[in-house]
């Protein structure tokens, strides 16, 4: 088999690469290691910078997004039993959020990829990248019990921090720079009405916690009399610090509620709402940068090649950012035959990945408590709150990281 681009995971990265290219008239193969079901439903992000949410709209595939995604105009921070929201708009000349799952911006691109984009090949795991230095890499796979090679003229890696792609990278070209973190986040998801419009970061003495939420769902009543009549369910999403390595099942139900509502405690009459869990797990926190992103013509996207803590929103947006730069670069040296963008695709990625990397740090260290926090640590953390809210130049800085930075598109289009 051969391709011009071979794209190695289809996560947010490699799929919106591939809707991006084909946009571009440029032939690519993605080969993911899973099934689509499970591609579909793995839970993770679910906040959609300003730039994304224009990329996917400008690609073609922000319909339902639009339709169906939460624009938000705010957070609130939550500390020592007081609120404070941060006006997203009025701090950064009219720049938002928008609350849309990762399952569906992932369903909606492979709906899109299979309807008409190139193959898209499930159940196919990559085992290595062969030649990655050579002008004709390629990717050797299994897929349906049979080895196979796919001979490309670029691979991207966009197969997360667990793929093959990286290790294509000779270790003595390569720098690592990694933080781990003595805490995770018991995320769960909860048929409840969120307790709040926006999401609430709360800095308690006992640990962190984030109020978030699911666009509702629109499902039609089960008895026919009524079938006429949309139900709109409502899912909230929330998550506790705990300590590294917790398993979800050591806690009950009622325990995390308890614990939710403890960390969210306020002096007015805000109450959390409860409801049933619907699922339950520890996501790991980690710092992580590869550099560099590219070795010859194999190119690193996403996780692949970064991770941030999930507290700054960043993981989706900047894997995200990764693969419009490499489309645009791509583009570039096709219709220029100049390779300076592809050149440049490690470099141009980093500093706005490194930017990500110090923003997803600092509110991590904003609003968690680590295990042997000093009382003088509690109050600089304190301090650093009321800073925030108090200062609108510290407010703005928070505001312009969160809806992130613009992709830098020429004459307005976020692609070019
Ligand atoms: C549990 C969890 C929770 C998270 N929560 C948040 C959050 O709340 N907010 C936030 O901003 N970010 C969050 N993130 C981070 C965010 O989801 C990621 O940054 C994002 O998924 C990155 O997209 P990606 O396409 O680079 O990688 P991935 O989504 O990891 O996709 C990689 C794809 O490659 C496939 N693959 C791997 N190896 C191979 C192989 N050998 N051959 C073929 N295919 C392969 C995988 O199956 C997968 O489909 C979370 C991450 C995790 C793990």
């Amino acid at each position: 088999m051969r391709t011009t681009v071979g794209i190695i995971g289809a996560g947010p990265a490699g799929l919106l690469l591939a809707r991006l290219l084909h946009n571009a008239g440029i032939d690519a193969v993605v080969l993911e290691s899973r099934d689509r079901s499970y591609v579909e439903r793995r839970q993770r992000a679910g906040i959609l910078e300003q730039g994304t949410a224009d990329v996917l709209r400008a690609a073609g595939a922000g319909e339902r997004m639009d339709r169906e995604g939460l624009r938000h105009d705010g957070i609130e921070l939550r500390f020592d039993r007081r609120r404070h929201r941060v006006d997203f708009p009025a701090l950064t000349g009219g720049r938002s959020v928008t609350v849309y799952a990762q399952t569906e911006v992932c369903k909606d691109l492979i709906a899109l990829q299979l309807r008409d984009g190139g193959p898209l090949l499930f159940e196919a795991e990559a085992l290595a990248v062969e030649d990655a230095g050579t002008d004709a890499p390629r990717i050797r796979f299994r897929h349906e019990g049979r080895e196979d090679v796919l001979e490309c003229a670029y691979v991207v890696g966009c197969d997360g921090f667990w793929g093959v792609a990286r290790k294509a990278i000779p270790a003595g070209l390569a720098q690592v720079f990694e933080r781990t973190y003595p805490f995770g986040w018991l995320g769960i998801l909860a048929d409840v009405p969120p307790s709040h419009d926006e999401l609430v970061y709360a800095r308690h003495d006992r640990g962190f916690a984030l109020l978030s939420m699911r666009p509702p769902v629109t499902r039609h009543h089960p008895s026919k009399e009524v079938a006429s009549l949309p139900i709109e369910s409502f899912v909230s999403r929330l998550y506790l610090q705990v300590p590294d390595g917790t398993d979800a099942g050591t806690w009950s139900d009622e325990e995390i509620w308890d614990e939710l509502e403890r960390r969210f405690e306020t002096d007015d009459d805000w109450r959390l709402e409860r409801g049933p869990i619907t699922q339950k797990s520890v996501t790991p926190m980690r710092s992580y940068v590869h550099e560099p992103m590219r070795h010859g013509r194999l190119f690193l996207a996403g996780d692949a090649a970064h991770i941030v803590p999930p507290t700054g929103a960043k993981g989706l947006n900047l894997a995200v950012g990764d693969v419009v730069t490499f489309a645009r670069a791509l583009t570039h040296q096709q219709e220029t035959g100049s390779p300076e963008l592809l050149d440049a695709y490690s470099a141009t990625c980093l500093r706005r990945v490194w930017q990500a990397e110090r923003f997803s740090y600092d509110m991590t260290a904003l609003l968690h408590r680590a295990p042997a926090a000093t009382a003088f640590e509690d109050r600089l953390q304190l301090a650093r709150l009321e800073r925030i809210a108090s200062s609108r130049a510290a407010e703005t800085d928070l505001a312009e990281a969160y809806t992130g930075f613009p992709f830098g598109g020429a004459g307005g289009d976020p692609l070019r």
